[in-house]
């Protein structure tokens, strides 16, 4: 039989890589922490309707992109694509819209049917954060500022630029769409199939469409800020401003629309050159919508989502785990003293291995291979005196300790 493969847009995560994973969450964990966010964890699959009611029906994550099936007592649920719909879920069924502000960190894997390709599979994971609550541009400014401390945490922030847009509010969008809608009929020989499709129902999303073709007539389209209500270009202005005080670069990309339905006001995207056409590290912007679609009341939020594959595809090698302890007993009677010690040390909070078989010179072996830091020798004799020998194999010297002192000398 042929040796089972991962299934495709899959991968799996070891050594360097996981190590490299595991940074993104946990630096993107404790920054986001020091600006108050909570962690949550919803559920990988959840009722179809949480994703087909809220992402909007002509988003390619519905349309195209959606892991759902009938379960096993004919229910329709679907692996979780993104993280916001699952949030607003979770807010509206433990009957937290009455205690607002929530501030939501979340990090975890999101399924998309997508053609794989590097920075692009169908398990992917991301790190992301929910501010809901505030209708205020001062919450955008500082959930953006907070991704912008996650990417200096991670030492990446130098590889990106923030690229802003506004949406606006309902009335400035449905004269945008009036405009866009114009224009792109005035073209639509050249349109393709998919944003042909999108003229009719959502002619904002033909900006985000990846097709050449589609992108040389993007260039030329109206952009939004002429259909701006007041209201909505002081939103924008707002925000600006608060972006300077926070001290986070940007730019303004007329073009940045968000893939799902249900955003308005606040557009962005963290962009890096270095990673070819998947150059979208984090994205984001305010959704005021989405939790009265859920069944709640009308709240206003904004969030952000990063993948981390991108994000540590732009990282440094992670630094390696700590190099071990050998503890090597010499014989057969030594052994049980030995896994006092080696738990004793492992207590301590270091990093300690002992071989399950083989004579000394095996193990001082197999201690240097896996570069251990230390051996601790173990004989009868040593035993009898309360002692040990504790080599440090970098230096190659070698003292006896006793037992109580042998995991303080190696702290
Ligand atoms: P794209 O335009 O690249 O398809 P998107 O608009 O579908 O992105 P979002 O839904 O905004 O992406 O997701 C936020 C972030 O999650 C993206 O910027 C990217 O870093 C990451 N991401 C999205 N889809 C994938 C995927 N299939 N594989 C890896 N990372 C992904
Ligand atoms: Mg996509």
């Amino acid at each position: 039989m042929s040796a089972l493969q991962p299934a495709r847009g899959t991968h799996d995560l070891i050594g360097e890589e996981q190590r490299r994973f595991h940074r993104v969450a946990e630096v993107a964990r404790l920054v986001a922490a020091t600006y108050g966010f909570d962690e949550w964890q919803t559920p990988i699959f959840e009722d179809t309707r949480v994703f087909s009611r809220t992402l909007g029906e002509t988003s390619d994550v519905v349309t195209k992109e959606m892991y759902s099936f009938d379960d096993r007592g004919g229910d329709s649920v679907t692996l979780r694509p993104e993280g916001t719909a699952g949030i607003c879920r979770a807010l509206v069924s433990n009957g937290l819209t009455q205690s607002l502000p929530q501030k939501v960190f979340y990090a975890g894997p999101m399924f998309r049917y997508e053609r794989p390709q590097k920075g692009r599979y169908r398990q992917f994971h991301q790190i992301g954060m929910e501010l809901i609550g505030p209708a205020e541009p001062l919450a955008d400014a500082e959930v953006i500022a907070c991704g912008w401390d996650i990417l200096k945490g991670l030492n990446i922030a130098d590889d990106t630029v923030l690229e802003l847009n506004t949406l606006g509010d309902k009335d400035s969008r449905d004269a945008y769409r009036t405009a866009l809608v114009a224009y792109f009929t005035d073209h639509q020989a050249a349109l393709s199939p998919d944003s042909l499709n999108r003229l009719d129902r959502n002619p904002m999303r033909i900006l985000d469409s990846k097709d050449e073709a589609d992108r040389r007539i993007v260039a030329d389209a109206p952009t939004i800020g002429p259909y701006l209500t007041d209201p909505a270009r002081a939103f924008y202005d707002k925000l600006r401003e608060h972006l300077v005080r926070f001290r986070v670069p940007f730019v303004e990309n007329p073009r940045i629309v968000r893939g799902l339905d249900y955003y308005g006001h606040t557009a962005f995207e963290f962009v890096t050159s270095k990673l070819g056409s998947q150059g979208t590290v984090m994205a984001g912007g305010r959704y005021d919508g989405l939790v009265a679609e859920m069944g709640g009341p009308p709240t206003p939020a904004v969030g952000w989502a990063a993948g981390i594959e991108r994000l540590s595809m732009l990282m440094d090698a992670a630094p390696p785990a700590p190099s071990p302890v050998a503890v090597i007993p010499i014989g057969d009677a030594a052994e049980a003293t030995a896994i006092e010690v080696l738990q004793s040390l492992r207590a301590n909070g270091i990093r300690a291995e002992m071989a399950y078989r083989g004579n000394v010179k095996r193990r001082m072996e197999r201690a240097n291979r896996t570069g251990a830091r230390a051996a601790v020798i173990l004989g009868d004799d040593d035993i009898a005196n309360g002692v040990a020998q504790v080599k440090d194999l970098t230096t190659g010297t070698q003292e006896a300790v006793p037992f109580s002192q042998i995991a303080s000398r190696l702290k």
